[in-house]
């Protein structure tokens, strides 16, 4: 059995994402390379329809450019009441340059005096390698909040409280969040995945 760790380049410039993926295949023979390491990336633009699409691209540049297998995940906050909005325009609710404080705002804005405030995260991770693309889904349902709480996480954390719970994503700790998450379930599944992967080397 080979003792030499995997290396895995992670598609994502956000720290929070690095630590919960990093927290959940702790235990794996896995060494993480977050882009942020690699120098110049070109530009990758989140222009597909689907989560799946977005996940999927991201993977396939990374992997394109250091040939070493690449990992990315595309997250969608769906609003039952805004029809599934914001979706896989999450990231871009409150416009292109939009930080994380304007979509959160602009969601709780546009749910003013909304008596139906359910809805979900969405995960899709692409694992890409020699061997193909390999896709893994989780989700996890919710509500919106009408104010924010919590001075954690990251993105729609704070406006977000998952279904079992009074506190929002924000007030968890990293450990707790990743239990029942989106990204956590959907990770999970990639950890089984490289599990019996690196149990045959
Ligand atoms: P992306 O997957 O990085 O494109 O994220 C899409 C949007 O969802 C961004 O606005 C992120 O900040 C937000 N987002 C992604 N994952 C989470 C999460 O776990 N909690 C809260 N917001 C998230």
């Amino acid at each position: 059995m080979s003792t030499d760790p995997i290396e895995i380049v992670l598609a994502t410039r956000n720290e929070g994402k690095v630590k919960e993926i990093e927290r959940i295949l702790s235990d794996l023979p896995v060494q993480f390379k977050p882009m942020s390491r690699l120098g110049d990336i070109p530009e990758i633009i989140e222009s597909k329809p689907t989560l799946q699409g977005n996940a999927i691209k991201k993977a396939q540049t990374l992997f394109d450019y250091t040939g070493i297998p690449s990992l990315a995940d595309d997250t969608g906050l769906e609003v039952d009441a805004l029809s599934g909005q914001p979706g896989v325009r999450s990231a871009r609710f409150a416009g292109e340059n939009a930080t994380d404080a304007d979509n959160r705002a602009l969601l709780l804005n546009k749910l003013t005096g909304c008596a139906d405030r359910t809805a979900r995260f969405c995960t899709v991770i692409a694992y890409i390698d020699p061997e193909g693309i390999f896709l893994f889904e989780g989700a996890c349902e919710g509500r919106i909040r009408s104010d924010e709480s919590g001075a954690g996480g990251f993105g729609y954390d704070s406006i977000f409280e998952p279904d079992g719970f009074a506190i929002s994503f924000a007030e968890m700790s990293v450990e707790s969040k990743n239990r029942i998450s989106h990204r956590g379930k959907a990770l999970q599944k990639f950890r089984a995945f490289l599990f019996e992967r690196t149990a045959s080397l």
